[in-house]
């Protein structure tokens, strides 16, 4: 059972425990892979034939090594003046990404260790939207630098628990530095957004994303809460990008059922429904007596009165609007424009959820019982052309949250960058506005952090002091790559930061654009402070569990 399940487990990663282990410890030295069973003196047989074993130093060493590439592959990448990377992957396609997240997607990285740094930037990129290669790169360098300390035979345990210290005086500094922000401060927020889209493509249309965002993210915004879901967002191809705009309601790339409709309902009172507008029941029936004119022409008859019977209803319950997830038999939509109701069939289910939401209304799945309860309202429901594109918008919806982005772009690939900037702005915009609180950037932080840490370590007995001034410099790797990015002398920026930091001006970083060192928040380079929290966290959380791995199986052809 044993050698089957290690043989299913592609990687099997064994954490060192230092306890009571120096038994099996024993035996796994010894015995290689065959450990004794104390019942019949059988030999078992831990792991399969074709599994491959490091361990010990060597283990650490490979694993580090894994792991520190990539940080290294996404440093070119970081900040404002990074450069892009070209992947090409199995498929046809290319990618020129200049985000830490997707260049490593793309890589389909294979070494357990490496692969354990790639998860620090999927799960920097779900908690905040942002942070993904400072986190990576700065797993690296914690790494790199504790192999200094290993080479003194320094135990990684006492290199673990110094990074633990280090974590919880770093949280202080960062609460130290933040400044509040909330949803009415908009040119706070406007230069968060603008600070986490710099760098990534789509530069041209920065102050039309940024006000875009920060209009979309204040709207929803509600106390400190940001639900994102509010805000709808809507591509269509065949347009500027600068006619994109944000509609406070509803848009649906749809028209109306029948175009003898009307285009404009105002005071609508809406009818969501979720299933087909047909006469169902009798079809079979039809099929069967197909060859008598005489029961067709009464089959036909029964359906015609039971459509107009549905429209009866509607028409009955005050329903103006009717938006339909299927179809609506065309006779129906015969009825409906007799009766001046305007219809919309075969919309999503995922917009037919948002409407929902938006309007308040139920999703009807039949016509028996309506009640005003189970409808929406909105202020109008209109079809109206935008750039040449006919397109429905329902506008003045019950719940004031509900938001719709209608991207435009000339192509598929532009539309795609847009849509992942926009994305990227609001989930940084509602990570600072439900944080609260936000940093200088531009290495600000980082400097200031590695001052503090130097001088714990310095209060610190024992070797766990050399643990925090490692990780003190490797926070110093993050203004230094920024700025040898940007073509400055990397050296001089970081002296010169260090001594303004020193000197107590601790909001001072590197503008990369002008080479200078000034206030970053004067400057306007400002990022939530969860952003930069959690990327610490997550790389020393993943700096230390790579450290006390010391052990690798992997099960071939797993
Ligand atoms: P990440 O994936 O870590 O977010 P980015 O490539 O987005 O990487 O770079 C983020 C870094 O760039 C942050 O440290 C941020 O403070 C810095 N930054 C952004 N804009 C500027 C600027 N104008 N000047 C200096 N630093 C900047
Ligand atoms: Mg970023």
């Amino acid at each position: 059972m044993g050698s089957s399940l290690l043989k299913q487990t592609p990687f099997l990663i064994k954490i060192k425990i230092n306890l009571d282990c120096n038994y099996f410890g024993f035996f796994l030295k010894y015995l290689g892979d065959i450990v004794m069973s104390e019942e019949n003196n059988q030999p078992v047989f831990l792991m399969g034939e074709d599994t491959e074993r490091t361990q010990g130093d060597d283990a650490q060493k490979e694993n580090m090594r894994a792991a520190k590439m990539v940080g290294d592959t996404v440093k070119s990448t970081l900040g404002p003046n990074g450069m892009d990377k070209m992947l090409t992957g199995s498929g046809e396609d290319i990618v020129v990404s200049n985000d830490g997240k997707t260049i490593l997607n793309e890589m389909d990285i294979e070494h357990p260790a490496a692969k354990m740094v790639v998860e620090v930037a999927e799960t920097q990129d779900e908690e905040v939207g942002d942070g993904t290669s400072t986190a990576v790169i700065l797993a690296g360098e914690l790494l790199k630098n504790a192999e200094d300390l290993l080479d003194k035979d320094i135990h990684p345990s006492v290199i673990t628990e110094g990074f633990k210290r280090a974590i919880l005086k770093i949280n202080e500094t960062l609460s130290e530095l933040s400044k509040k922000i909330d949803e009415e401060n908009t040119d706070l927020l406007k230069d968060v957004a603008r600070t986490a889209m710099t760098g990534k493509g789509a530069e041209d249309f920065q102050d039309l994303l940024t006000n875009l965002s920060v209009k979309a993210v204040t709207t929803v915004a509600d106390g400190g809460e940001v639900d994102l879901n509010d805000i709808n967002i809507k591509t269509k191809q065949g347009s500027s990008v600068n006619d994109s705009e944000l509609i406070e309601g509803i848009v649906l790339d749809k028209e109306k059922a029948d175009p003898e409709m009307p285009s404009n309902i105002t005071d609508a009172n809406i009818a969501l429904l979720d299933f087909e507008i047909d006469v169902q029941e009798t079809e079979t029936d039809a099929e069967i007596q197909i060859d008598d004119p005489k029961k067709m022409q009464q089959f036909l008859d029964r359906k015609e009165e039971s459509l107009k019977e549905m429209v009866r209803k509607l028409k009955e319950a005050d329903i103006n609007v009717v938006i339909s997830s299927e179809d609506i038999d065309d006779m129906a939509t015969q009825y409906m424009v007799k009766n001046n109701l305007f219809a919309i069939e075969n919309v999503s289910k995922s917009d037919l959820e948002n409407i929902s939401k938006a309007i308040k209304a139920s999703k009807l799945s039949d016509l028996d019982e309506i009640t005003q309860k189970d409808l929406g309202k909105a202020e109008s429901v209109s079809m109206k052309m935008v750039s040449g594109e006919k397109l429905v918008f329902i506008e003045g919806c019950e719940n004031p949250n509900a938001l719709s982005v209608l991207i435009r772009g000339p192509t598929k690939h532009i539309l795609d960058e847009i849509e992942r900037t926009f994305n990227d702005a609001i989930s940084v915009l509602a990570t600072a506005i439900r944080d609260g609180e936000v940093l200088p950037g531009g290495g600000a932080s980082e400097i200031q952090l590695a001052l503090d840490l130097k001088e714990l370590a310095a209060s610190v007995e024992g070797k766990q002091q050399l643990a925090i001034e490692k990780f003190a410099d490797s926070l110093e790797t993050i203004p230094r790559v920024l700025s040898e990015n940007a073509g400055h002398k990397a050296i001089d920026k970081s002296i010169n930061l260090k001594t303004e930091h020193k000197k107590g001006n601790k909001n001072k970083g590197l503008n990369v654009k002008t080479g200078e060192i000034t206030d970053m928040l004067e400057n306007g380079v400002i990022e939530p402070v969860s952003v930069k929290e959690q990327a610490l966290k997550s790389a020393s959380e993943a700096g230390q569990m790579i450290l006390r791995i010391d052990d690798v199986v992997s099960a071939k052809g797993g």
